[in-house]
């Protein structure tokens, strides 16, 4: 057989045994789009559910600084790459950074290999029997979130923005991108949504609040909810630390429950 042909096989092998897969979306970066893939996923997790947390950002992969997985090196060889794993074996991760420093070339990347690469990727992880993957997608509408929904053909897509991203209709070429390509919407995150002050607990709405629920409406698009900005998130993440803690309180954690109780099945 083909080395095509093999690796489209594996491929689906692969796919077969997860049960729900959906891609986080966005239409720029920097609107955080891992920091709600790696919640999803972690918080799937405490809902004991066996999940997968799949980063393909090829120029930027986050997923692994937030989850203190920085020195990680996938082990196995190419066509057997072991993820990295928490929570007692319930969160398998493969981050495209675990194989950069593995293989000490960038090269590879580049060009009509991507499509290749990112297949191979997916396939070749040993993922074992999974619930759910959430796919932490590269940004925007290009090649490459084209090569990783062609591949991994998600169940579904889940879109964040920000209350600017929304002004500037990038979330609406995200919505396009989608309805093109036959990918349902799951629905629409508000991130970034007003500050909350953590002396005072009073939120302000340092941009206009409300318009991704308003998109959402306008479009007949679920809206998943809106999440606050709160500085935890970026000193958790960068401590390495995952995010949603269950036993935490706070306005930006129920936000981020919430969406996670809407999203499982
Ligand atoms: P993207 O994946 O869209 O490029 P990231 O998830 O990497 O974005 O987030 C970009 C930065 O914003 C990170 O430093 C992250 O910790 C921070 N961040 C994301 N969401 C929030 C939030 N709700 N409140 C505060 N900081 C946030």
């Amino acid at each position: 057989m083909s080395h095509q042909g093999a690796d489209e096989r594996r491929l689906s092998e692969t796919l077969s045994n997860i049960k729900h897969k959906y891609v986080v979306l966005s239409g720029k970066g920097g609107v955080g789009k891992s920091t709600v893939a790696v919640n999803i996923a972690v918080g799937l997790t405490l809902k004991g559910k066996k999940t997968g947390l799949l980063d393909t950002d090829l120029h930027g992969p986050s997923v692994p600084k937030m989850l203190g997985l920085v020195s990680f090196l996938s082990s196995g060889d190419e066509t057997h790459l072991e993820p990295a794993i928490l929570y007692d074996g319930q969160l398998k991760i493969m981050s495209v950074q675990f194989l950069l420093q593995n293989l000490h070339d960038s090269v590879i990347w580049r060009g009509p290999l991507k499509h290749a690469v990112i297949s191979q990727f997916i396939g070749h992880t040993m993922w074992g029997e999974l619930d759910y993957l959430i796919i932490d997608s590269p940004p925007g509408t290009g090649d490459e979130p084209l090569s990783v929904v062609q591949t991994a053909k998600p169940d579904g897509a889940i879109i964040v923005t920000t209350p600017q991203e929304v002004a500037t209709f990038d979330v609406r070429k995200s919505i396009d991108f989608c309805n093109k390509l036959e990918l349902p919407v799951i629905g629409i995150i508000e991130n970034m949504s007003g500050f909350i002050c953590p002396h005072c607990n009073k939120e302000t709405a340092i941009f206009s609040t409300g318009g991704g629920k308003r998109m959402a409406e306008e479009l007949g698009i679920a809206f998943l909810g809106a999440v606050p900005i709160d500085p935890q998130f970026v000193s958790r993440s960068d401590r390495g630390n995952p995010m949603v803690d269950f036993t935490s309180a706070g306005k930006s954690m129920e936000a981020i429950r919430m969406i996670i109780d809407k999203i499982v099945l």
